[in-house]
């Protein structure tokens, strides 16, 4: 791969376009509903920050602008978790795109309890509970949230109370492919311990400004810019780029790999996180969502970006 470095006067004409593009937007998709407190979020915003390698932040639209990451966090929670105890945890969690919605539990069954990927919500629970150990979910939270304070560099990060209450209500698949997966030993706490810390995670309240400069570990090998604190190893860092490039988007991980060629995660909240490696961080929000669970607007944006930029992990100059 070879990328180029576009000036920054250029990036902020580019991402100016962009918001004013997105705005005008009538096919918003629609906003995920099966957590009700998500579905009080107001379609009509929209957000794109980028942050270079020389720490500038050019940013578009409602950047400021706080929104439920969701299954972003599960990018964070894979670090933590690949930090704590390492490659052991690929005995639990497969590295496969799962080509199913994000919620599925058909795989399961055949695959004794082994989730597809970490980025599946089954993965995810099992990635969490491997965080929680034999900790208290408290404690797990604060590893959670004070590894989240660290890479934005920012300590005003929280959980929204109410969307992890939510969930908590209504996640009845989620209890399913959790007790499923007690039942294999792949998920090793309690059932309702893994998804409470994962509900909460779920539930953490970021800006696309606050995203992008958490992601900057995925695009400057590990560390929070190119001559910034290490966060993880160089290695994990490609590692998860690669597994956001082939399962960041569940059964639109081919379509937004053709679309934009970069590596992304998506939450249901409309938040997605992408990375250009050695070039830059991307926070991108829009609450409305595609049919299988990606904003709608925040991946058209990333697609416009990719294209104005010249931006692919697939470049050749
Ligand atoms: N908390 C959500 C769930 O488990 C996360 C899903 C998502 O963002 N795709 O259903």
């Amino acid at each position: 791969m070879k990328t180029r470095t576009i000036p920054a006067d250029r990036l902020r004409r580019i991402v100016a376009e962009i918001t004013e593009e997105m705005a005008a937007e009538t096919e918003r998709g629609a906003v995920a509903d099966y957590i009700p407190q998500l579905a009080k979020v107001d379609p009509n915003q929209f957000a794109l920050v980028l942050v270079t390698g020389d720490g500038e932040v050019i940013e578009g639209g409602d950047a400021a602008t706080r929104f439920s990451i969701q299954s972003v966090s599960k990018v964070f929670a894979l670090a933590l978790a690949l930090g704590k105890i390492g490659a052991q945890l690929w005995r639990r969690v497969g590295r496969e795109p799962s080509g199913d919605p994000f919620n599925s539990i058909v795989q399961l069954e055949y695959e004794k309890g082994i989730p597809r990927n970490p980025f599946i919500n089954a993965g995810a629970i099992v990635v969490t509970d491997a965080i929680l150990a034999k900790s208290k979910p408290k404690e797990a939270l604060g590893q959670i949230l004070t590894f989240m304070r660290f890479l934005t560099g920012d300590n005003d990060i929280a959980i929204d109370p109410a969307v992890a209450k939510s969930e908590t209500e209504t996640g009845f698949r989620n209890f399913a492919l959790a007790n499923f997966m007690r039942d294999f030993g792949t998920v090793t706490n309690a059932p309702e311990l893994a998804l409470g810390v994962y509900f909460h995670q779920c539930a953490i309240a970021m800006t696309a400004r606050q995203l992008a400069m958490a992601g900057r570990f995925l695009a400057f090998g590990g560390r929070l810019g190119p001559d910034g604190p290490r966060a993880i190893s160089e290695r994990k860092a490609r590692q998860i780029n690669a597994l956001m490039l082939t399962c960041g988007h569940y059964d639109g991980s081919g379509e937004f790999a053709y679309r934009v060629g970069l590596p992304g995660k998506s939450g249901v909240g409309g938040g997605i996180l992408s990375v250009v490696p050695g070039q830059v961080s991307i926070g991108c929000w829009s609450p409305g969502l595609n049919p299988v669970g990606n904003s709608q607007l925040a991946s058209r944006a990333l697609e416009l970006l990719a294209q104005r930029t010249g931006w692919s992990v697939f470049a050749h100059r």
